[in-house]
């Protein structure tokens, strides 16, 4: 089917994200879709589909979705990529919890991208990302001594990261602020991927943190999420 419109000819959404080919391929167990605002990393403010889906082994001092632990569905894979295309959205976002954690979300990610989505995945760092198929943008979470779940950064996956991911550090305090320049240094991240410093809501003053990074000539992205100053906390944005 086509549009026309303002004498320019669309192909409509629902033809580039086509999912009536796509098999059944598994289960998952989804918490939540939902369409927003991307609120973090370089797509914030992008209009997205997230699907979250259910459960995470950490337990972040400052975690924002412990309703993602344990509620949600069982959705077939093929459900999901329909219920994807009823928003008829080009950018998509697999979250959770910890997505990775269940290992049909790999299955997803790659169906996501055969239908034409620019897909990102947000994954906590603790989970193996060698089999991300390689046309996903990952947002790989480093853990600080804040969250409580340090030692669970498992290492090895710098291997894996590209240009076009993200580095993710969630920030408590000033201790965990220094410890983030001592990793980066250590790992030499910043010749990976580009690096994300995030407060956290409502404990980190944003403007402190600002302050430092500008002080301290930091070669990162200071982030605020926006999700959060337009509707507050709270599933389903
Ligand atoms: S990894 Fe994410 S979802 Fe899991 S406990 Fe930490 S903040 Fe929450």
């Amino acid at each position: 089917m086509l549009v026309v419109r303002d004498n320019m000819v669309l192909t409509t959404l629902s033809l580039q994200h086509t999912t009536a080919q796509t098999p059944e391929t598994g289960i998952l167990r989804v918490n939540e879709i939902f369409f927003s605002l991307q609120g973090e990393t370089s797509r914030v403010g992008l209009p997205t589909v997230f699907v979250r889906l259910t459960g995470c082994p950490l337990r972040c001092s400052y975690c924002d979705t412990e309703y993602a632990f344990y509620n949600g569905e069982s959705m077939s894979i093929s459900s999901i990529l329909e219920k994807v295309s009823s928003y008829g959205a080009h950018n998509v976002t697999v979250t959770g919890g910890e997505p990775l954690a269940q290992k049909k979300c790999l299955i997803l990610l790659r169906l996501l991208c055969d239908a034409g989505y620019s897909v990102s995945l947000e994954t906590s760092g603790a989970q193996n990302i060698s089999k991300v198929d390689v046309r996903v943008v990952k947002i790989l979470d480093v853990k600080t001594p804040g969250s409580g779940e340090a030692k669970k950064n498992y290492w090895p996956n710098l291997e894996y990261l590209t240009r076009q991911d993200e580095l993710k550090f969630v920030l408590c305090d000033e201790v965990d602020y220094q410890w983030a320049i001592e990793t980066i240094r250590e790992y030499r991240l910043e010749r990976i991927c580009p690096i994300l410093f995030s407060p956290v809501y409502s404990k980190l003053d944003p403007t402190l943190l600002a302050t430092w990074v500008l002080r301290d000539r930091l070669r990162v992205r200071v982030q605020i999420q926006l999700h959060k100053l337009l509707w507050g906390e709270g599933p389903g944005r």
